[in-house]
């Protein structure tokens, strides 16, 4: 029997994936953004192109034991709004917060007391 499991019910919202490896006692996820959607955060305006890439490291929740970690491909853009201060920006992704270093699913579940 196959299950198929959709893409945004294993990954971050607006993450697509593009390689996993696996090694002793550690799962690494390479993903990369590139939703639509993305905003200036100073004037609101829509990006016309892409700067260029970064990559960010972020923790994810463990899978068996096992830490995950998420290496994250997300874009720089342009604003081209004429009267925008802001010439180059990073998309925000929609689960991991700007400069946080675990997803929004761990850091829930760092919050929540442990079972007893
Ligand atoms: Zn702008």
């Amino acid at each position: 029997m196959r299950t198929i499991v959709s893409n945004h019910e294993l990954l971050p919202k607006g993450l697509h994936l593009e390689n996993l490896s696996v090694e002793t006692g550690r799962v690494s996820i390479h993903v990369a953004s590139g939703a639509s959607g993305a905003r200036c955060p100073l004037c609101g305006r829509d990006p016309s192109r892409a700067h260029s890439r970064y990559s960010r490291t972020v923790s994810g929740l463990p899978w068996h034991g096992i830490s995950v970690t998420f290496q994250v491909s997300a874009r720089r853009l342009f604003c081209d709004g004429a009267s925008c201060e802001r010439l180059i920006f990073c998309e925000r992704l929609p689960e991991i917060a700007v400069r946080a270093r675990k997803t929004g699913r761990l850091d829930e579940a760092s919050d929540r007391p442990a079972k007893s």
